[in-house]
């Protein structure tokens, strides 16, 4: 180890600045199609069509059918924490949308090319602009950087292209195109379950048919028949829990004892945000070991409602890890109703058998 000769401080160029914060937002292209589904939907669209190229490094695309953006907030859109959504601290304890703090657009411009269509219901035309670096670029040298005028439907299509083309590194990382898939297709089926009255599509470029389709009028279990099959969907117990003592309201689908697989599957939305906790899920599936089998797991579709003041989504950039009071309260409160309705369940069966 060699010590440093001493340098002055300086600050960084905010350009890196925006880069790092970019990496740690978006680390897979999963990330950046989460953050785009929410936009989409907190844009009140009914239908979402995705398409990926080479597990969305190449290409990752969603055509929404919201309310659009107008053509005077183009110029500012990827500008780090610019939002429509709050405009003070305090607005972030009562927030009801799943984005919150402007940071996907602009992350996403800084690490890719990014290009928006966007069209609201007043307008006569659609907008189309390209970003780089939180800023309007041309869409080829030499062009103007300004939003062109081009036909479209209402409702707004994100275009991500070369994803992490300025992050070797992180572009090395990935090993392969179906893993990244995988992802975008697990992700996109969680909240196809979770968004009713949103259709979804999902689909590889190139290819005739989509790897996910749910309509629009679906129903919650329509769409977990859809996505994850009619074995999941025909052992499903309703599940509706809460308690003003802990402030939060949980409703959802869990698989009853005559279904098992060999790992769980845990689809939980926090104020419908997809989200994981891995105390909740290690606590529901001990809820489990008395009425499956050894070495079968249930199948979990949660959604807590908690509020917000009680919610603390400021941790982390990437909003995946949520924390809130009374976590052990909420959790024990929800694991003791599962086993109540599994224990019905198994009743009734004991019951038919008899008689
Ligand atoms: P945030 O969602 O936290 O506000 P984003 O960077 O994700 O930050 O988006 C910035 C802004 O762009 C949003 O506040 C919203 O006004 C607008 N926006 C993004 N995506 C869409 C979309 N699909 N439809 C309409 N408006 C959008
Ligand atoms: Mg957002």
């Amino acid at each position: 180890w060699v010590p440093r000769p001493r340098q002055r401080i300086r600050a960084l160029d905010p350009d890196v600045v925006n880069k790092i914060a970019a990496g740690e937002i978006i680390v897979a292209p999963v990330h950046a199609l989460k953050e785009l589904i929410e936009n989409a939907v907190d844009a009140g669209s009914t239908s979402l069509e995705i398409l990926v190229k080479d597990g969305g490094l190449k290409l990752l695309q969603i055509t929404d059918n919201g309310g659009g953006i107008e053509k005077e907030d183009l110029e500012i859109l990827c500008v780090r924490h610019t939002t429509s959504k709050i405009s003070t601290f305090e607005d972030l304890s009562s927030i009801a949308t799943y984005g919150f703090r402007g940071e996907a657009l602009a992350s996403i411009s800084h690490i890719a090319h990014l290009t928006v269509t966007t069209k609201t219901k007043e307008a006569a035309l659609a907008w189309r602009a390209h970003y780089l670096d939180g800023k309007l670029a041309p869409a080829k040298p030499g062009q103007s950087a300004e939003p062109k005028a081009v036909a479209g439907r209402q409702g707004t299509q994100i275009t991500v292209e070369d994803l992490f083309f300025n992050v070797p590194t992180r572009r090395r990382a990935f090993r392969s195109y179906a893993d990244e898939f995988n992802k975008i297709i697990d992700m996109t089926g969680r909240y196809a379950v979770h968004c009713k009255g949103v259709g979804f599509t999902c689909k590889k470029a190139g290819e005739a048919s989509n790897s996910l389709s749910v309509q629009a009028q679906a129903t919650v279990i329509d769409r977990i028949r859809n996505i994850y099959g009619g074995m999941v969907a025909n052992e499903l117990i309703e599940l509706t829990v809460s308690d003003d003592r802990w402030g939060f309201s949980a409703n959802g689908y869990v698989t009853n004892a005559n279904y098992g697989i060999k790992k769980s599957n845990f689809l939980l939305f926090i104020n419908h945000r997809c989200v994981e906790s891995s105390t909740m899920k290690k606590a529901i599936e001990q809820t489990y070991t008395g009425f499956l089998p050894k070495g079968g797991h249930p199948f979990i579709y949660l959604s807590l409602e908690i509020d917000p003041a009680r919610v603390d989504v400021n941790v982390h950039p990437t909003k995946r890890e949520v924390h809130f009071l009374n976590e052990e309260e909420v959790i024990q409160a929800i694991c003791k109703k599962i086993e109540s309705e599994l224990a019905a369940v198994d009743e009734s069966r004991t019951f038919l058998t008899q008689s």
